[in-house]
């Protein structure tokens, strides 16, 4: 038996661990981890070591699926794209093309997110793409694009190393990002602090020189407070606000009643543990912020982020190594999908819709008529197909019915639209509501590139056959468009598609594929071919016309459902090491699969014995959006109040609860809070 190393991308978080697949006889047996890649240098968590397992599963779809009668039945491509584009063109017809919408992946490549936003706005005509970053970092596109004029992570994983203080909150960084994870316990071996703020005492905590236990929701309150030390007892550095920020007087009057007394009471951590984190982040010298969903997915989630940049600025501590603002990219092209225009709000490389770049797109793309403007996020869009307005979806590669907020509504928004396909590579959740499933190929089925949380675009590269009849998604795609009669969708290979992006998205503008053949990819921005990309953003000035960054005072407002009489917990959810997202691959994988079966709710042990809950015993877990019963886990490890449920368990799944309340600025729901109650079953 011949053993050949493909070399490429893992398919999970974002961290972009490099990796060889080990392919024999047509399937992939194996993976090795890739030893001179940036990220990992020869290690990979336990999901990148069994990403080989989901790929081969029975359980993959190897044919298109047409519903008849009701039951999903197998057809051939030419029978489900000739439906698919009838029913799309009948729809748009009868009810405009708003009333169609169309959900991104980030599990798809960029050349497939490219298309398929251009697929959208050019042949569709809908303004409403999106995809789940809304449900992750969306906060930090807004919140970043306010006070540093650009929305992505500052710096470069290898650099957190060289931190003397990182300050980690709302982020378990060893279960969702453990490669990033190691950089932490190599910076602390070389003596840094490392701070960690969050409702759980989670595996992070365990490696913490402090840990902070944050009640959810209470993040403006603790920052506010560690900004108003940092001014009060002249820790500012005043080099770097005079000659690169402002707004400094104006946050200085914003947190000058934002007391540790004050947030003492908001966020149960004692006011002289405030002080003495706040002293230590400004004074270590070089201190990153990390953080993910636990600061984002709030309906302050932009104010959270505004409070996270302002303290960075405050302390100088953005564009030099060892420092910044480091959001954590939950997808493996979370970035990737942003940076390609799945977003509602903007288009290509960020830019902002108006008349004039839409006139620019459409001759861009040679297309026939206008490109819409602004369209609706992903809640909203579940809310338009309950009231009516959306008849129709296209959804490639998410699976809204576990992973959104208060999925009995989405269920009965899928459940109501006239047409729904759904291009996956498994009979998901949300598949099972669809008119016409279409199979799509693995990450190591096809060609492409993804970007991870660092901007680092990598190639993937394609080592297997799909199964059965089963395509890329950027193949799919070009198929409908031409079979809808659009024209510039002829493409012979992602890299085709790769060199017309690089021409609409600035950021990767010198990014070719010849140049992502060498182990470190490019991180961008890249504005030419002789540019060597960029680790660490902001060195010589911020992305506002003047250069400069802009303090954004905001005040504490509370989360939008509170614990009451009735409803007396808070539920936050997360991820667990061995899952990821909604399960539909991990779940799928035996090594995984075999270390934790089923979803649980942890449960402090003081409530625990309040309630007559012990280890193991069924709970039923009620908010006012729904029940599901599942085992408690009781713990130590979680404050008092609180419960934790993972979201990868769709039978029990954690989003039945979960509230669906937006953030204004960025239309992130509160996935983090919401009130629930506990009875023993
Ligand atoms: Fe894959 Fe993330 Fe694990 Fe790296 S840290 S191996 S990218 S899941």
């Amino acid at each position: 038996m011949e053993l050949r190393l493909v070399p490429t991308i893992c398919p999970y978080c974002g961290c972009g661990c490099g990796l060889n697949l080990v392919c024999a006889d047509g399937r992939v047996k194996g993976v090795e981890p890739w030893k001179r890649h940036p990220v990992n240098e020869g290690k990979l968590c336990p999901k990148g070591n069994f990403a080989h397992e989901f790929i081969h599963s029975p359980d993959r779809l190897t044919a298109p699926l047409i519903r008849k009668n009701g039951v999903l039945t197998r057809a051939t491509w030419p029978e489900a794209l000739k439906l698919v584009s009838e029913r799309l063109a009948e729809i748009r017809e009868k009810c405009g093309s708003e009333s169609i919408g169309v959900l991104a992946s980030a599990r798809a490549t960029n050349e497939e997110n490219y298309l398929l936003q251009k697929f959208a706005r050019a042949v569709l005509k809908t303004p409403h793409i999106d995809h789940c970053a809304r449900l992750c970092h969306s906060s930090t596109v807004s919140g970043l694009a306010g006070a540093f004029g650009s929305g992505a992570m500052t710096g470069s994983i290898k650099d957190i190393e060289e931190a003397k203080c990182i300050f980690i909150i709302g982020s378990n960084t060893f279960e969702a990002h453990p490669l990033i994870a190691r950089r932490i316990l190599k910076a602390r071996s070389k003596g840094a602090v490392v701070i960690v703020a969050d409702p759980r005492f989670n595996m992070t905590a365990r490696h913490a020189d402090i840990y902070v236990p944050l009640r959810s929701g209470g993040d403006v309150a603790l920052l506010n407070a560690m900004a108003h030390v940092i001014i009060t007892e002249g820790l500012e550095d005043r080099r770097f606000i005079d000659a690169r920020t402002r707004g400094f007087e104006e946050l200085k009057q914003a947190v000058a009643e934002c007391t540790p007394e004050r947030a003492e009471a908001i966020t149960g951590i004692n006011a002289s543990t405030i002080r003495e984190i706040a002293r230590i982040y400004a004074t270590s010298g070089g201190s990153a912020i990390l953080y993910s969903m636990g600061i984002t997915q709030h309906s302050t989630g932009t104010d959270n982020v505004h409070a996270i940049a302002n303290l960075a600025m405050l302390t100088g501590n953005v564009g030099k190594k060892g420092s910044g603002v480091n959001p954590l990219r939950g997808q493996n092209n979370v970035q990737g999908a942003c940076d390609m225009g799945c977003l509602p709000d903007v288009f290509p490389g960020y830019r902002q819709i108006t008349d004039q770049s839409r006139s620019e797109f459409a001759a861009a793309w040679k297309t026939a008529g206008e490109i819409p403007g602004q369209g609706l996020t992903v809640v909203e869009m579940f809310d338009a197909a309950l009231g009516g307005k959306i008849k129709a979806m296209y959804v490639v590669g998410e699976n809204p019915a576990v992973s959104d907020p208060d999925t009995g509504k989405v269920e009965r928004a899928l459940d109501g639209l006239e047409f729904l396909v759904v291009q996956d590579i498994f009979l998901t959740e949300t598949a099972k509501y669809a008119d016409v499933v279409l199979p799509a190929a693995t990450f190591a089925e096809r060609d492409g590139t993804f970007t991870n949380t660092e901007r680092r675009v990598q190639l993937i590269r394609k080592a297997v056959e799909p199964p059965g009849e089963a395509l890329p998604d950027w193949k799919i795609i070009s198929m409908l468009a031409t079979e809808m009669g659009a024209e510039g969708f002829e493409y012979g290979s992602p890299e085709q598609i790769f060199d017309e992006l690089t021409t609409i998205v600035p950021q990767y503008r010198g990014i070719n594929y010849p140049r992502l053949l060498r182990p470190e990819g490019v991180q961008w921005p890249c504005p030419g071919a002789l540019h060597p990309g960029t680790p660490t953003l902001f060195t010589d000035g911020f992305n506002h016309p003047d250069g400069k960054g802009i303090f954004m005072p905001v005040q504490y407002r509370p989360p939008a459902e509170q614990p009451d009489a009735e409803y007396p917990f808070v539920l936050t959810t997360g991820r667990i090491l061995f899952h990821y997202h909604t399960g539909s691959m991990t779940r799928r994988s035996p090594s995984l699969d075999g270390e934790v079966r089923s979803g649980f709710v942890e449960i402090s042990s003081l409530d625990a014995r309040r309630l007559g809950i012990r280890m193991d015993d069924m709970v039923r877990v009620t908010s006012r959006r729904g029940q599901i019963e599942l085992a408690a886990r009781v713990t130590d490890a979680i404050v008092k109040g609180t419960v934790f449920i993972p979201f990868h368990f769709a039978e029990a799944a954690a989003n039945r609860l979960t509230n669906t309340a937006l953030d204004p600025v960025s239309k992130m729901p509160e996935l983090k809070v919401c009130a629930v109650k506990l009875e023993k079953v």
